[in-house]
């Protein structure tokens, strides 16, 4: 496959409702990485993100906060915006479905299928709250199939619609998707589309007659957009469908690729390019789905409280190691169960020892024993160390063009690792000691071209801390690109090689409560609050009777402090009823009671079991019963 010139990269619009959480923040540094990596590797790339901003819950929030809709988005929007910035992510466009532009070019598009033929009126049946004054959905409802605000029975109501003529287009679309044409990454999620064609996929409604907020249609000024169809639109908007001076190169001779989590995949995969086909408009040629991140195992969403904010992240580690570790924990496209403690061991052994322990110890050798200087190399030979990294650029760029964002990173990584054994292979401390300047010279010339174009491949993440060892190491900012661009060729390094003021990434060590947390779950630990929930006291054995009927068990009588319980305790095969008469014994006593056999127990009492032999606990010396154990 020949390389394509230019990129045109998207992430989903982000609907305003909701704050930027490390979910979005995770696509959209995808988005951001990939571009600049495009560009890195000398193509053109452009890079669009945004805010979806219509819809009938935008208009709910905007009165709850006392404010118009468009002031509501106004201020949400810039809560996207001031976090994307926060983390260095460097878009092209910012596109909000609010900007009368988007809203015109919607409109044009919806018309282009209505001319075609493609849009028919229907009607829309659904249940509807008219307290909500909206569509509510099944799920939605309460287990009493009630509005869950107003706790009052939703109406069947029908109400017109338009509908695009989806079952027209799946045939080809299909086709599309099986040849490739239409390239759904990863595989997994290829065939998961292919299999939605194998349910009844129907015609779709893509307006609203009682939705307020949103898109107007041309043909019909009494109905709205729907909210779904208005935001998948934006791609093409952005670049000014359809004679924009950019669309064309943008849309039409760029690779599309269109980045998003799994959730909305139909949409994407399914409804977006069949509308695109109706309106004869060029397919995006690359979907990739990720999958989700799961922190300690649940999916991070609001309503299970642990959600990770970006700005989080950016406060244990800082915007470039953040950036790295959101994207390079879990395979691009797969789920990702996320531990905090991973993040931890992650940044300590790529970013402080791997990359940031070898720049440093480098920079500092050349400093002492060479005065800055690097000698420039004799001889046409190239070091096969060097040779490894033009390998490497090569074998991250293949990963690249298939959007394995992390088996990229773990290329540069193993070759940071390859560095650091050779340093310590040759021992450059030792050639200090004994002057041998030359070989001195040669090993750390070597190791800095090494970090040079490590640092290159870094710098889609590391944005500002790879600036800095390329400008120690050349003298002056130096773009990425031109590092690479002088692979095969020595490099000119700076006369006098700086060390970084900071410790460019410091070891961390992990918060107390969460090293804690991590050792007690490698070992199956329990914390002191979670043992002292369990209420054990000393209890006197009273009276014991068999239970009729049941082989094993015994039906006691104990008294506990001024307490008399019941307890039924499987021991009548290790024990007689009257031998345990007066025994002090062990028992929980804030258990919650149970019946078995039909009688009642209140507490379960302690002994130790193995190879058929039973012993009850006891008290080592004469106590009172309903002594507390602790
Ligand atoms: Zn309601």
């Amino acid at each position: 496959m020949s390389q394509p010139d230019s990129y045109y990269v998207t992430t989903p619009i982000y609907y305003v409702n909701a704050e930027p959480h490390i979910g979005n923040a995770y696509t959209t540094v995808a988005a951001d990485v990939l571009n600049r990596y495009h560009k890195l590797f000398g193509y053109r790339s452009y890079f669009l993100t945004g805010t979806d901003e219509h819809g009938s819950k935008v208009a709910e929030s905007a009165e709850k906060a006392g404010l118009s809709p468009q002031e509501l988005c106004d201020r949400n929007s810039q809560v996207f915006k001031d976090s994307w910035k926060k983390m260095n992510i460097e878009y092209d466009k910012f596109i909000r479905t609010t900007d009368p532009e988007h809203e015109e070019i919607v409109r044009k598009f919806i018309q282009v299928l209505h001319d075609k033929g493609y849009i028919y009126q229907g009607e829309y049946s659904g249940l509807y709250c008219t307290g909500c004054e909206k569509f509510i959905t099944d799920k939605e409802l309460t287990e009493d199939g009630l509005c869950p605000v107003h706790l009052t029975k939703p109406q069947q109501v029908r109400e017109k619609n338009y509908f695009f003529k989806l079952s027209k287009f799946l045939g080809p679309l299909k086709e599309k998707i099986e040849s490739g044409d239409l390239e759904i990454m990863p595989a997994s999620r290829r065939n998961e589309v292919l299999g939605l064609f194998k349910q009844n996929l129907d015609d779709f409604s893509l307006s609203r007659e009682r939705v307020k907020w949103g898109v107007s249609l041309p043909f019909d000024e009494s109905q709205v957009t729907y909210v779904w169809i208005d935001a998948l639109i934006n791609y093409i908007s952005a670049p000014k469908y359809p004679d924009g001076p950019d669309f064309d190169r943008l849309w039409n001779k760029s690779t599309v690729v269109h980045l998003m989590a799994k959730d909305i995949l139909k949409f994407h995969c399914i409804y977006w390019p069949a509308m695109l086909m109706a309106a004869d408009v060029k397919l995006p040629d690359k979907i990739v789905i990720h999958g989700y991140l799961n922190l300690d195992s649940q999916k991070i969403s609001k309503s299970l409280g642990n959600i990770i904010k970006p700005d989080d992240m950016i406060g244990w580690f800082g915007v470039d190691a953040s950036r790295f570790l959101v994207l390079n924990m879990c395979a691009f496209g797969s789920d990702g169960d996320i531990r905090i403690e991973d993040f931890y061991t992650k940044y300590n052994s790529d970013l402080a020892n791997n990359y940031g322990n070898l720049v440093s110890r480098t920079l500092k050798m050349i400093d002492r024993n060479l005065d800055g200087i690097l000698p420039q190399p004799s001889g046409d030979d190239m070091p096969e160390i060097i040779k490894d990294g033009y390998e490497t650029v090569g074998k991250v760029r293949d990963r690249l063009v298939d959007v394995q964002i992390k088996m990229a990173t773990d290329e540069i990584i193993a070759y940071l690792s390859k560095l650091n054994t050779y340093f310590d292979e040759k021992k450059p401390w030792v050639l200090a000691k004994e002057g041998a300047s030359n070989e001195l010279g040669k090993v750390l010339y070597n190791v800095s071209y090494g970090i040079a174009l490590s640092s290159a491949l870094l710098s889609p993440y590391l944005t500002e801390k790879t600036a800095t060892v390329l400008e120690c190491l050349f003298g002056k900012k130096i773009p990425p690109n031109v590092v690479l661009q002088e692979l095969g060729h020595a490099l000119g390094f700076s006369d006098k090689i700086e060390i970084p003021k900071e410790n460019l990434f410091p070891r961390l060590s992990m918060p107390k409560e969460l090293e804690t947390k991590a050792e007690a779950e490698a070992d199956n630990l329990i914390g002191i609050e979670d043992f002292a929930k369990v209420k054990l006291q000393v209890a006197e054995v009273k009276a014991a009777e068999k239970v009729p009927g049941a082989d094993k068990l015994l039906k006691l009588q104990l008294e506990i402090g001024r307490e008399l319980r019941q307890i039924v305790a499987g021991i009548a095969e290790y024990y007689e009823p009257e031998s345990l008469l007066g025994k002090k014994i062990i028992v929980v006593t804030n258990l919650k009671p149970v019946k078995l056999r039909g009688i009642e127990s209140n507490g379960m009492l302690l002994a130790a079991q193995k190879n058929k032999k039973l012993t009850l606990l006891t008290v080592d010396s004469d106590i009172p019963s309903g002594a507390k154990i602790s």
